[in-house]
């Protein structure tokens, strides 16, 4: 047996292997689960934006409470204050006008702050509620999630004999592979999933670039390697 039959033995067994490999890969489950892996993370996501959200909207309101207090205590200052220059015969007119005036704008001001508790409270009862609701789709998807990973792991627990049985048959033909024969496969298949093929019709079957009869003749004489000019893959006939 030629260098080039070991190798070709030892490439038809990898690229069955390769193959059960990526089988286990791309079941439905799996690639159903990949799918919801990613959605659950963009709801992780989401939710953690929510949730710092809703934190700075809750220390909005701690400030707007507490303004609206001390506003409430200088309109009860101004109010003693009114009475006072009301109950006084000395007071004019214009200080008594000043006085409701001041009131009134400290009046204006609590009604104003405490709109702005009601929106800010108002917006955090529907954010609360839009994070209950993605929370709540999100765990939905999470017992999905698990359901399909014991599928996926079965999967792959009944694959696993034929790819040890791959792997082993693999590794034994890789043994009878001459080193710099191997050496060299191994790296032109970094970049061709398939890095030996076939002469077939005067063609690269890898390519399908028709061969000059030179190097058919060559491949097939067997001595040294021939390589595919367009894709530099290992050209070999039986
Ligand atoms: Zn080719």
């Amino acid at each position: 047996m030629n260098k080039l039959n070991t190798l070709w033995l030892y490439h038809e067994a990898v690229t069955e292997l390769d193959k059960l490999e990526s089988d286990v890969r791309t079941t439905p489950s799996r690639v159903k689960l990949t799918k919801l892996h990613a959605f659950l993370s963009e709801q992780q996501t989401q939710l953690n934006a929510l949730q710092k959200q809703l934190e700075a909207k809750e220390a909005t309101i701690q400030r707007l409470s507490a303004k609206v207090a001390e506003l409430e205590k200088a309109c009860e200052l101004e109010e003693s204050e009114f009475k006072v220059i009301e109950s006084d015969e000395e007071s004019t007119a214009a200080e008594l006008t000043e006085s409701r005036s001041a009131i009134e704008s400290v009046l204006k001001e609590v009604a104003e702050t405490k709109r702005e508790l009601f929106d800010a409270i108002a917006w955090i009862e529907k954010a609360t509620a839009d994070y209950r609701e993605l929370g709540s789709k999100a765990s939905r998807a999470k017992k999905e999630y698990d359901a399909l990973k014991i599928n996926c792991e079965n999967e792959q627990a009944s694959a696993k004999p034929a790819i040890e049985e791959a792997k082993k048959k693999a590794e034994s033909l890789k043994a009878d592979v001459d080193k710099a024969l191997l050496d060299k496969y191994t790296f032109i298949k970094t970049r061709h999933a398939l890095p030996i093929a076939k002469v077939a019709n005067n063609q690269c079957s890898g390519c399908n670039m028709s061969l000059p009869t030179s190097v058919v003749k060559r491949v097939a004489s067997g001595e040294g390697i021939v390589e595919c000019e367009n894709r530099g893959r290992i050209l070999y006939t039986d």
